[in-house]
């Protein structure tokens, strides 16, 4: 079901979903905003017009949600390239790639990775990078799931929600890999 109404502004006719009751409409035809009223226009309720004549008006929610989702994101992203680019920088996980790493046994290497792991999870910066990183995570996929639940800002919600996954997603394949380095 649908509700109907007149524009305040500019007097043709509109249509919005029953969920947007309350809620502000832009008009189609003159862009102004209307409050959609909780039921139709008795007039155009029952009123033989062509559907055609009923534009659906997008409701003028603020994309603000979704966009914070995407922000979070973004930030948890560029968190996460830091810490990669700094933990090379300082030898962490460049550590693994030279040739004294690769003749290592199996158990030597874990050993060092174990290691090297302490070792940079001691520094204060990885901690806070860690921090940070779980905090944009939860309040980024927390922003873009209410962006979508409640269409406020559906595609920068949408966008920090695939950028979210797609990170942990590769955590979660980094961590597995180096587990299961084969040996020799
Ligand atoms: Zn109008």
């Amino acid at each position: 079901m649908s509700i109907r109404f007149l524009c305040q502004n500019c007097h043709k006719p509109l249509e919005v979903d029953d969920a947007d009751a309350g809620n502000e409409a832009l008009c189609f035809f003159c862009r102004s905003r209307n409050t959609a009223p909780q039921q139709s226009d008795p007039t155009l309720a029952t009123a033989q017009l062509a559907p055609e004549l009923f534009t659906s008006s997008r409701p003028a929610k603020s994309p603000v949600i979704g966009i914070i989702g995407l922000i979070a994101s973004l930030t948890m992203l560029a968190v996460i390239t830091f810490t990669v680019v700094w933990s090379y920088k300082n030898g962490y996980l460049s550590a693994m790639q030279t040739d004294n790493y690769t003749s290592l046994s199996k158990t030597d290497r874990q050993k060092v990775i174990n290691k090297k792991m302490a070792e940079s999870a001691k520094q204060p910066i990885m901690q806070a990078a860690s921090l940070t990183f779980i905090a944009l995570l939860i309040f980024g996929l927390g922003f873009s799931v209410a962006g979508l639940a409640t269409r406020s800002g559906k595609s920068p919600a949408l966008a920090g929600l695939i950028i979210s996954l797609l990170v942990v997603l590769l955590l979660i394949f980094s961590i597995i890999s180096t587990l299961k380095r084969p040996p020799g």
